[in-house]
């Protein structure tokens, strides 16, 4: 009988892949590894939404594609212990790596692992390294799957480039490389490409991303309804990275008697040239990295997958959002125009009263973290359900105010911002028009 091989496990407190060591197997961090020195915390990969992964040809530290090939293991003979690395039938992939497998030139795959380990021209090392690569790729099966759980540098996406990043996104839901089986994304790709075609898309600037973060932080009993919602499809991006999983953008699109929630990381910061290109061509700017279906009446609260997008659509819901729908881009909107689609229209959401950006201006300079530090936050905000509705019969939660706190001299401080979300008190005057 044929066991199946034992789960992948990382350490959750570094979330670096561990190896196994002895009879019977204890989990140990790699010994290349510098750690500072906690003991390994193994847990099963498929449970965490981060993993510290390197590309298994090449040691990149932004693997993006899982192949299946031949089994392999290698025996690393360090001072203190003999580790018995199983690479296994799986390996990771960084695009670099994959571009020259796909272009039938292992040699150059070689090159980068030499370069890597720091080996020189040593021939022989060399040659051990070209035999590991290929015992696994002349066995390697057709497919691969995206890797969706490696932590990219912070990247920014456009409230220009929206059109284009969310048309990548759908192309990949359509196409054949498959997505990790913990995401749970059985059967409804095709539902989600098609909801993203019609998806109203928003972008929300620096100021608005501030607050929706903050404000889901204390979002507490809220059930998703009709009016708690989107009512349809809806693709948000934030100017930056929000939550600890560094969460770019969402996808809410209508499914199955609710609708399917997916987050998503910012991919490809760092790579140039060729790698960057077929990244862009075959994957885009997006992977998901979780994903939820949600049911009207559904409670959520600050610590759901849906509390960043539920938090960001009540804001705009309730009149704290200015929008505007700056002209396309060129060359988007004769794209669309030579397959007869209608033109796309990006929302740009900030915060009502303030200008901070030019309408349709790029994404701000990326955030410092000198900046971060010295700038204002969003504190002692509250949220609150505000009578609406026929009869004022209906309860929808509104956020009242928050304020910003800082150095004096910051520029937010004194603005608008801070009288508009604490005087403009909810009148419960009936149901707030939904953005148009
Ligand atoms: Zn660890
Ligand atoms: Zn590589």
């Amino acid at each position: 009988m044929i066991t199946p091989p034992p789960e992948e496990m990382a350490c959750r407190t570094c979330l670096v892949p561990l190896n196994t060591l002895g009879t019977p197997p204890t989990h140990v961090h790699p010994v290349h590894l510098a750690t500072d020195g906690h003991a390994p915390a193994p847990v099963p990969v498929s449970h965490l939404a981060t993993v510290r992964r390197t590309c298994d040809f090449c040691g990149d530290p932004y693997p993006i594609w899982t192949l299946n090939g031949g089994n392999v293991t290698a025996v690393a003979i360090a001072s203190s212990a003999t580790v018995v690395q199983n690479f296994g039938e799986t390996w990771a992939a960084c695009a670099t790596c994959q571009t020259h497998i796909d272009d039938g030139h292992p040699n150059l795959v070689v090159d980068r692992a030499v370069q890597a380990l720091g080996v020189g021209t040593n021939p022989e090392v060399r040659g051990r390294i070209e035999e590991l690569h290929l015992a696994f790729l002349d066995d390697r099966l057709p497919g691969r799957t995206l890797l969706t759980t490696t932590p990219w540098p912070a990247a920014f996406i456009t409230a220009k480039d929206l059109p284009k990043v969310r048309d990548r996104l759908a192309h990949f839901y359509l196409g054949s490389d498959d997505l990790p089986a913990a995401l749970g994304f059985t059967g409804t790709r095709g539902q989600i490409a098609d909801g993203l075609d019609q998806s109203r898309l928003y972008w929300i600037d620096d100021d608005f991303t501030d607050l929706a973060e903050h404000a889901a932080t204390q979002l507490t009993d809220l059930t998703i309804g009709h009016d708690t919602g989107p009512p349809a499809n809806v693709f948000i991006t934030w100017s930056r990275p929000v939550t600890q999983h560094q969460i770019t953008a969402a996808s809410w699109t209508v499914a199955n008697d609710g609708w399917q929630l997916v987050l998503y990381r910012a991919i490809g910061a760092g790579l140039d040239g060729k790698p960057l290109q077929r990244l862009r061509e075959q994957v885009g700017w997006l992977v998901p990295m979780a994903t939820a279906h949600l049911t009207e009446q559904q409670p959520i609260d600050a610590g759901h997958l849906a509390a960043t997008l539920i938090t960001t659509w009540l804001l705009i819901t309730q009149k704290a959002a200015e929008i505007d729908i700056p002209k396309v881009d060129k060359a988007v909107a004769k794209a669309y125009a030579r397959t007869k689609r209608d033109q796309p229209e990006v929302r740009v959401v900030r915060i009502r009263g303030r200008h901070s950006s030019p309408s349709g201006a790029p994404a701000p300079t990326p955030r410092g973290q000198g900046r971060r530090q010295s700038s204002r936050f969003w504190v002692s905000g509250h949220w609150r359900n505000q009578a609406h509705g026929p009869g004022r019969s209906l309860r929808r939660p509104v956020y009242i105010n928050p304020f910003l706190k800082g150095p004096a001299e910051s520029p937010v401080k004194t603005s608008s911002t801070v009288r508009m979300l604490s005087t403009h008190k909810p009148q419960g005057d009936g149901p707030t028009p939904r953005p148009a």
